[in-house]
């Protein structure tokens, strides 16, 4: 990709959904991940980069308690 076209989508910003975890909204300049899941609309699952990793940690969490 060439700084030009990486400038173009830089400038661009879109709202891209709600965070799986927090519900708010994400914009694509965020650091986000999306899931393979969709919606009750049909739209790809989204969720902060930051979010998820909280969720991952609280799983790994929940198995060293059991
Ligand atoms: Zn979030």
């Amino acid at each position: 990709m060439s700084k030009k076209t990486w400038k173009k989508i830089r400038d661009r910003i879109t709202n891209i959904g709600k965070c799986r975890y927090c519900s708010k909204d994400m914009v694509n300049t965020d650091s986000f991940v999306a899931f393979l899941s969709t919606d009750k609309n049909g739209a790809k699952e989204k969720a902060h980069h930051d979010c998820m990793k909280k969720d991952d940690q609280v799983r790994a969490e929940e198995k060293t308690y059991e």
